[in-house]
């Protein structure tokens, strides 16, 4: 017997929701070609939660067809209240499900219902910022003399394909689907094998939204089928990744060898935070703490590099120290729980393998260093002590919980510090001199400065890395950039 298109589940809130498990296309739910399916399973209870259906190269070409008719249709050219009426009844629907929303989230993730709910309200407020966009893509009248009338115009690029990764399914969906409709592309996404979830609700809410059928279609399945069938498709114009770096390096090279799409990368990052003698203790602490162990610290820019200038390195690494150990770990869906699960088994066995490389090349455990319990993929909130600059725990992306702290003594050597790496998404730095802020964001290289602050993000301010950490930018008015492209129009006049 084939698997339904929705089955019912519980939630831990004792509410049950129908959870589609087809795939997206055309605005209906229907069964891949294959008909074969795979299971997500709970991070938190290792349990499946249910089957879904799988998409392979088949069934994206028929994706891409229906996103390539929608093209074609008076969404990309038409009136731009359209697509601001139905992104901010899409931002409004998204806050009345939210409550499901964050619990979908919890449940096929493992992150903590505070950081899903804090995921929820920032897709609700990234598409609502969409909206106001789409009536203010403009062009420009160019002078040249009064020979020729020139003038450009930011037409949509087209149908894209959009690849995220399982730390914020439903986020990510969100900065990848909003550009998307607020400049009239359209679009095929994939999501992480292992988080198929949210955005197959969040696809119910997009048809109610009003979103045509064709202009987004979502797809669960993997990379090297799925995943690879998007990024070297011919009539895909652009493609979207966040990821690992490993696969960002794929997918560009399969955009060069099929049709030179477009192509925009969020990837790794192994983020300097820095605290200066005069930084204030609590606060810092504070984004420390959110800089490396929210959403378990599978974060593309986790602060998981530490530099303490040497006055205030013994209060920090103490008072650090403390706060790690007082964290809330376990049940995703106690309000009070911090930390939740690591999203897989094979991101557990990753973060394992690390805290074990750590040992052995001789960094110190200042606390954690190990799994926690076991069932369920819980990790410690770890943080190594006596590390060098080429230890692998320093210089390699772990995407968990784990920290590295290290003692500096002037502004010049850290920066040098904070730029030893071959990613440069973010950095903090804390200090109560508004001078040296300044003048120490200024010469770091990475995409984003979180000053007193960490993991601060704001729909209108662009996100995007540096070096090895990516190319584009995602929210703000920059994201809109990489879902148009410019034409000029030049016109010889006569007199
Ligand atoms: P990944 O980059 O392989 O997966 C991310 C997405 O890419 C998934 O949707 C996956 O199906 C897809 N994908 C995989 N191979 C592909 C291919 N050949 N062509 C097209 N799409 C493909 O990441 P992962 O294997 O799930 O995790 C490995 C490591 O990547 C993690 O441990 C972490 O260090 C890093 N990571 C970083 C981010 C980030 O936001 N920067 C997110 C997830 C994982």
């Amino acid at each position: 017997m084939s698997l339904p298109l929705s089955v019912p589940i519980k939630l831990p809130n004792g509410k049950t929701y129908q959870q589609p498990t087809g795939l997206f296309i055309n605005n209906e739910f229907v069964q891949s070609k294959s008909k074969k399916t795979f299971a997500t399973i709970s991070p938190s209870t290792e349990e499946e939660i249910t089957q879904v259906y799988e998409a392979f190269e088949e069934d994206v070409d028929v994706a891409v067809e229906a996103a390539n008719d929608a093209f074609h249709s008076s969404w990309s050219q038409g009136d731009p209240q359209i697509r601001m009426k139905v992104l901010f009844k899409l931002s409004e629907l998204i806050e009345e499900h939210a409550e499901t929303l964050a619990y979908i989230e919890a449940l096929d993730n493992g992150k903590s219902l505070m950081c899903s709910k804090g995921d929820v309200a920032l897709t609700a407020a990234y598409f609502r910022s969409c909206a106001g966009w789409t009536d203010k893509i403009k062009g420009s009248v160019i002078e040249s003399g009064d020979t020729h009338f020139n003038y450009t115009r930011r037409e949509p690029i087209g149908v894209c394909g959009q690849i995220i990764p399982w730390n914020f399914p439903l986020l990510m969906a969100s900065w990848k689907l909003g550009p998307v409709l607020a400049t009239g592309c359209t679009t095929v996404l994939k999501t992480a094998e292992s988080t198929p979830l949210s955005a197959l609700y969040l696809a119910t809410l997009i048809k109610e939204a009003g979103v045509p059928a064709g202009v987004v279609n979502i797809v669960s399945g993997f990379g090297p089928s799925a995943g690879a069938a998007i990024s070297s498709h011919p009539k895909i114009k652009k493609v979207a990744f966040t990821g690992s770096t490993a696969t960002g390096r794929r997918i560009m090279k399969a955009a060069a060898d099929s049709n030179l799409k477009k192509v925009t990368l969020e990837l790794g990052g192994k983020s300097p935070n820095i605290v200066f003698d005069d930084a204030d203790v609590k606060l810092t602490i504070q984004h420390l703490v959110t800089g490396i162990f929210y959403n378990t610290g599978e974060v593309c820019c986790a602060g998981s590099r530490i530099y303490v200038q040497e006055g205030i390195y013994d209060t920090i690494t103490s008072e650090f120290r403390k706060a790690a150990e007082s964290l809330k770990i376990g049940d995703p869906f106690k309000e009070d729980t911090f930390m939740g699960a690591q999203a897989s088994q094979m991101q557990l066995d990753k973060i394992l393998k690390y805290i074990d490389i750590g040992k052995k090349e001789g960094a110190s455990v200042i606390t954690g260093g190990e799994r926690l319990g076991n069932k369920g993929y819980f990790v410690k909130p770890t943080i190594f002590g006596d590390v060098r600059e080429d230890h692998q725990i320093v210089k390699e992306e772990i995407f968990g919980p784990v920290v590295t702290i290290t003692k500096f003594k002037t502004v010049d050597e850290v920066i040098k510090l904070a730029n030893n790496s071959e990613y440069g998404l973010a950095a903090g730095v804390h200090t109560t001199d508004i001078n040296k802020a300044i003048n120490v964001s200024n010469k770091i290289n990475s995409g984003t400065i979180w000053v007193n602050t960490y993991n601060d993000f704001h729909p209108m301010v662009p996100f995007g890395g540096y070096s090895q950490s990516g190319i584009g930018r995602e929210m703000g008015e920059e994201a809109l950039d990489n879902y148009t492209q410019v034409k000029a129009v030049r016109i010889a006049l006569t007199k």
